[in-house]
């Protein structure tokens, strides 16, 4: 492991339709081959954290309109979001969005479409991903609208590998799958951030699980962070465990 940041997040705020305030001065720091959890509850702002970074916001007519995101030092602000994928920035977002009508083979190919290494390469990376999520080879020709939502999410997953990631920003991953089922996806972030070098931002709810699988955390409340630092220190905070240990 180095200590070379890769994402640097400075004091941003964002605000929706123009009036509406929903970070206030965010910022944090994503480091090379890290797992850095953004905690906290529901509407604390942590989707709206991960859109800032790839640069989603403006479809949701939100703006980042004081301080500044730069990966490896570039800013972001002036990158389109197909950039970032080139750059090796990938979004995975909440709710999975996997193309219903492809098969899940089908879908995971599409995470291959700005590589130009050729069929060999993306084959094998086909299997390394079926390595990681053996299910999705037994349902490899199953049309992925018709998967579970632990399947869809793994889908989700599987196709931001196949575009050969340096950083996966992962939103809300356990999102209503079952813990057991959680915890497997949580092992699998684990997994490829070991094998695979890749560096991790995940937003989630779950602080616990979170906690237990990521090296640093940050935690969101009302658009501010108000606690940050190492994974395990924050499971042994006293606020963190009476206020979000206890919750989830
Ligand atoms: P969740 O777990 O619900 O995704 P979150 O921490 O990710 O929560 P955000 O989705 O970032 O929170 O939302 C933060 C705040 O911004 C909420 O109050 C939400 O209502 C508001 N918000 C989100 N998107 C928009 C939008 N497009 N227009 C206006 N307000 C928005």
């Amino acid at each position: 492991k180095t200590d070379t940041t890769l994402l640097e997040v400075n004091n941003i705020e964002v605000i929706y339709n123009h009036v509406i305030l929903v970070l206030k001065g965010v910022s944090l720091n994503v480091p090379k081959g890290g797992i850095t959890a953004l905690l906290g509850g529901n509407g604390a702002g942590k989707t709206t954290t991960l859109k800032a970074v790839s640069n989603l916001l403006k479809s949701e007519r939100g703006e980042v309109t004081k301080g500044s995101i730069t990966y490896r030092g570039e800013r972001v602000q002036e990158m389109s979001p197909a950039d970032l994928v080139r750059k090796g920035v990938i979004q995975v977002m909440e709710g999975r969005h996997c193309f219903e009508h492809l098969t899940v083979e089908e879908n995971l190919l599409t995470g291959a479409y700005t590589r130009k290494d050729g069929r060999g390469a993306i084959q094998a990376d086909l299997e390394m991903v079926y390595n990681y999520f053996p299910r999705l080879k037994e349902r490899r020709k199953s049309q992925a609208g018709y998967t579970s939502g632990g399947e869809q999410q793994m889908v989700a997953m599987g196709r931001a590998l196949m575009s050969r990631p340096e950083t996966i920003l992962l939103d809300e991953p356990s999102m209503g799958l079952a813990p057991q089922l959680v915890e497997q996806i949580f092992e699998i972030v684990k997994s490829v951030n070991e094998n695979e070098g890749v560096t991790f931002l995940l937003a989630e709810q779950n602080t616990n699980v979170a906690l237990r699988y990521a090296h640093y955390g940050y935690i969101l409340e009302s658009g501010r962070i108000v606690m940050d630092g190492p994974a395990a220190d924050l499971r042994e905070n006293p606020d963190v465990k009476e206020f979000y240990l206890g919750m989830s």
